[in-house]
């Protein structure tokens, strides 16, 4: 999961400034590391670091970022370790000058491209496969840039939504499922692309629209051009984990509010499974949304039952041994006088490892509650995600190791409930093949070579970014 943004503003402008304000907006989809280049017409200008946007960028930095073109990106590694080498954008020196290239996704087929590229003389800097991309756009190098991210594209499997920067063109394109999000406007003179709508928004665009699954967009000075790969499908199929999880709720995504897609899902919750109960609560933050659908339909008052302490990030020390309890606490308080004695309905976002749930339960006991019952507002996670989110391996899922009943038993509460696939399709409002759900049902819209399911078995239990 990470976020990309392009800007071309009109003569004069500074598109640095749009695109830090764009990143901010971004901020959710990475926290890794963020970065931004520009193009002035003549140069390219590269500025980027490890950490948060304000951590990476101050006035004086972004004063060296001349230009009215440039793209930018925010990062939580999948594909690619956690180091500053893998910070994006890329940036290469070509026949046709200098490229840079921002990417969100992950490439099934990029160990067999890499392989072919490097025996072909490709060197390579970093671990990720955007500079898989980045290298084949370079090889196309006799073509014109459309002609040459058409081939690119031809050439790439997977979920990918790719940002690029040329002198004078600003390039961006999406995987022929549309599983990665990318979408576009225009704020006043200025062109906008970005991963969510909430990042074009946040910057003034009034129209948004999506690109389509398969799409190029090309913009220069002489406006926008838009072309699509052959056999990019009618079908297309939407990460389901963008609703659930990964965008904010003011994001839309073909064309409907994440909001209220999760209010819905809360909503089908209950209607699934109803409970008695006093009190429904969420999972801060991402489990809100669904909490007050499922409040709603319940007719069971919503409450803030947990209280999650905005400024512990990546820099928080975790205290030894004894004082362990506390910093738990310190990050995720509960709120006693709305959970003592009731009987409490929590609505998280998802169970990965269970380990987090467990936590939750816990605190949720400890400041009283009578009984505690889990509703998840996504169905199991069964199989690893191999488009760029970071769900791994078989092992690290609960709900691929053990049966309803231990995993109940393992995070302590007293009932537990998940989502329906067919579910969460009718509260996103799709058929299940309008959806990507494959780490839920194993039905890979793109397939994924028998090689790469063997390497990401092997890399099973070794700590790893995807
Ligand atoms: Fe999203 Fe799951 Fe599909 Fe990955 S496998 S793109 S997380 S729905």
């Amino acid at each position: 999961m990470c976020g990309v943004i392009g800007v071309l503003g009109p003569p004069g402008s500074r598109a640095a400034d749009l695109l830090y304000l764009g990143l901010y907006a971004l901020q959710h989809r990475g926290e890794e590391s963020c970065g931004m280049a520009v193009s002035d017409g003549g140069r390219v200008h590269l500025g980027k670091g490890m950490g948060l946007v304000p951590d990476v960028f101050n006035r004086e930095r972004l004063a060296e970022l001349p230009g009215p073109m440039g793209i930018g990106h925010v990062r939580y590694s999948t594909t690619g370790a956690s180091y500053a080498v893998n910070a994006q954008p890329l940036l290469a020196y070509t026949s046709r000058g200098p490229v840079a290239v921002a990417h969100n996704g992950d490439l099934v087929n990029a160990r067999e491209l890499r392989v072919q590229l490097q025996r072909a003389g490709s060197v390579f800097q970093t671990t990720t496969d955007s500079e898989v991309i980045l290298n084949l756009f370079a090889r196309f190098g006799d073509d014109d840039p459309d002609t040459a991210a058409m081939r690119t594209m031809a050439a790439i499997r997977g979920g990918y939504a790719v940002v690029m920067l040329t002198r004078d063109r600003l390039l961006a394109f999406r995987d022929p499922y549309g599983i990665r999000p990318l979408c576009w406007g225009r704020a006043g003179d200025a062109f906008i692309i970005a991963s969510e709508s909430c990042a074009l928004t946040a910057l003034g665009v009034d129209e948004v629209h999506e690109v389509l699954p398969g799409e190029l967009l090309s913009v220069d000075a002489g406006g926008v051009r838009r072309r699509r790969l052959p056999a990019a499908a009618d079908d297309r199929a939407p990460c389901a984990f963008e609703y659930i999880y990964f965008s904010r709720p003011d994001s839309e995504l073909l064309e409907r509010n994440v909001h209220l897609v999760r209010k819905a899902i809360g909503r089908r919750l209950y209607e699934e499974r109803p409970v008695e109960a006093d009190v429904v609560i969420a999972a801060p933050d991402s489990g809100t949304s669904a909490a007050m659908g499922f409040a709603e339909a319940a007719g069971i008052p919503f409450e803030i039952g947990l209280v999650k302490n905005r400024y512990v990030g990546r820099t928080f020390i975790h205290p030894e041994e004894g004082m362990r309890h506390l910093a738990v606490k310190v990050k995720l308080n509960p709120n006693r006088q709305v959970l003592k004695g009731k009987r409490v309905v929590v609505l998280d976002d998802s169970i990965v490892r269970g380990t987090t749930s467990r936590r939750t339960v816990a605190l949720v006991r400890e400041a009283g509650a009578r009984e505690v019952h889990m509703y998840v507002a996504a169905p199991p996670f069964l199989y690893p995600c191999y488009y760029g989110v970071d769900i791994s391996s078989r092992k690290e899922l609960i709900a691929a190791q053990r049966i309803l009943e231990e995993i109940r038993d393992f995070i302590g509460a007293d009932s537990l409930y998940y989502l329906s696939v067919e579910g969460l399709c009718q509260a996103v409002g799709v058929r299940p093949e309008g959806l990507c759900l494959a780490c839920m049902t194993g039905v890979y819209p793109e397939p994924v070579p028998e090689e790469d399911v063997a390497h990401k078995h092997a890399l099973e239990g070794i700590e790893h970014c995807g």
